[in-house]
């Protein structure tokens, strides 16, 4: 499969070296390939971007939100492709990859409603016949960038709110995921978006998302990834009337309570840990337990993680599929060395799977202590870190003792615990008896701390970020403005 740009209503290729799209199940596989694209494609495509924005953003917001329905049936009908795609080129196992198929066409469904609910607020004014409101407004051209690891979903969060609020996009995909992307610009196309209001640059970060970054014609960037690459950006972008959303790391911590019904803990664990490998910003890293329950709780742990199928993700009974790379195994085994190191027992796991692709086995880190780097750095892989704590106040310390702040979960049967553990932890999502994974299209996603900068992601907040607010005053008395100038 050759994959191309697609700027201002053309398919082009990218002028650069060769990238070739690798099966992470079998990296011999090359499912599709692209030229590399730099700042002169970006520029075009923000040019493009540019001159469709007068007309995009004049089209009723509820028209803009129908070509958003009919890309949602589309989606839906492609199905079947878009799950092959995401197992192919980012190694979900087919599960998976129909869980992030269904948050994605959730999300497109409730931003397509979107169109009708870009309302601003009639506000009373101080001064008589006078008439005061709010109108919600585009921001103009806007950028998104986003990672490897939901290639569906996430370019989805932010292109189809961007769209529906008005705004012409530009949009950057993970050189390891270029296929979904073009398939999505495929479907937008088909939907009947008009030539211009989004454009797809194929290319790598340092040179096609870089310019994008520093195109002073760029309204809002919106980016998802790492912390270093969003600090970067975010300092790049700095001292422009810029609007920055950016989602980025997380260090995401399970605790286990006394009262805690293990059997749903373990379960819980398990998901957040291991699924998807390891590699969402969501993931369950640590586990702190509660030293009542932490020796049946460990041992249920390393019994159902000893049975997960490590395999290729085509395989119907692979429970956990690749890495995305070589590089992201050798620097999840790298954790788990150093931990060892520095004393910490591996009840499981701990190196590479016995297939051809990028596997690790789950692994299983007890006696972690706060001081190992794999306590407190993210890791991106199927590492666990298990910690025994005994007053609660210090399981909620630990919580906070990291720099990041994205998401927690408490497994308890204490209300008041439950209550208290959400006002006490410094994160964005807090998860109570469920896995610190997941979202819903309607409730606002992300993180505090170092793992997110700007407002969230998803929901109706989601929408209201590619918007700007115009205050408008209408004196109706006829007799001229009658109220205090302040
Ligand atoms: P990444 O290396 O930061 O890359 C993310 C995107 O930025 C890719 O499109 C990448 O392009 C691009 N990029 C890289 N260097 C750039 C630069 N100098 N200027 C502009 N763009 C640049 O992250 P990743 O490895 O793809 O994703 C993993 C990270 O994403 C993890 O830290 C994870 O926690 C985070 N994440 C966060 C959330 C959240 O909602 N909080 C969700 C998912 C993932 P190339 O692919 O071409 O390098």
């Amino acid at each position: 499969m050759d994959l191309l740009n697609y700027i201002d209503g053309e398919w082009t290729s990218g002028p650069g070296d060769l990238v070739l799209d690798l099966n992470p199940s079998h990296p011999s596989d090359i499912v599709a390939r692209f030229h590399n694209s730099g700042p002169e494609e970006v520029r075009a495509a923000v040019a493009a971007a540019q001159r469709a924005f007068p007309m995009w953003s004049n089209t009723p917001a509820p028209a803009r939100g129908r070509v958003l329905a009919r890309f949602h049936q589309l989606l839906v009908d492609h199905q079947d492709q878009y799950v092959a795609i995401m197992m192919a080129e980012q190694g979900k196992t087919r599960g998976e990859a129909l869980g992030e198929f269904q948050k994605g066409v959730n999300l497109v469904e409730f931003f397509a409603g979107e169109g009708f609910r870009l309302n601003g607020e009639t506000i009373p004014s101080e001064v008589p016949n006078n008439l005061t409101y709010t109108i919600r407004v585009p921001l103009g051209v806007v950028a998104v960038i986003t990672p490897w690891n939901f290639p569906f979903a996430i370019p989805l969060w932010k292109v189809c709110p961007a769209l529906v609020a008005g705004n012409t996009v530009v949009f950057k995909p993970a050189s390891y995921t270029p296929w979904v992307a073009v398939q999505l610009i495929e479907d937008l196309i088909a939907a009947g978006l008009p030539r211009g209001v989004v454009n797809l640059v194929l290319g790598p970060g340092g040179a096609a998302g870089e310019a994008l970054a520093r195109d002073e014609r760029i309204r809002a960037l919106s980016f998802t990834g790492s912390n270093a690459v969003g600090n970067r950006l975010a300092a790049l972008m700095a001292g422009r009337s810029v609007k920055l959303t950016m989602e980025m790391g997380g260090k995401n911590a399970v605790v286990v309570a006394p009262s805690a019904d293990l059997d749903l803990a373990v379960a819980g664990v398990i998901q957040g840990a291991f699924g998807a490998a390891g590699q969402r910003c969501t993931a369950t890293s640590r586990v702190f337990v509660h030293e009542e329950v932490h020796d049946t709780f460990v041992e249920r742990l390393v019994d159902q993680a000893r049975r997960l199928k490590v395999d290729a993700a085509e395989d119907p009974k692979t429970n956990v599929g690749p890495l995305i790379s070589e590089d992201q195994v050798a620097l999840s085994i790298r954790y788990v060395q150093d931990a060892k190191e520095r004393g910490a027992q591996v009840q499981l796991g701990g190196d590479r799977a016995q297939a051809p692709g990028y596997f690790m086995l789950p692994t299983i880190l007890d006696g972690v202590d706060l001081s190992m780097p794999v306590a407190h750095e993210e890791v991106f892989g199927p590492v666990l870190s298990v910690l025994t704590y005994r007053d609660a106040q210090d399981a909620i310390r630990w919580v906070n003792s990291v720099e990041y702040g994205l998401s927690a979960a408490i497994y308890t049967r204490d209300l008041a615990e439950a209550q208290h553990f959400i006002q006490a932890v410094e994160v964005g999502m807090v998860h109570v008896n469920n896995p610190t994974i997941g979202g819903e299209a309607q409730m606002p996603f992300g993180g505090i701390k170092n793992s997110g900068i700007g407002p969230r992601e998803m929901g109706h907040e989601g929408t209201l970020f590619f918007t700007e607010v115009k205050t408008v005053f209408v004196d109706y008395s006829g007799s001229g403005r009658q109220g205090n100038f302040y």
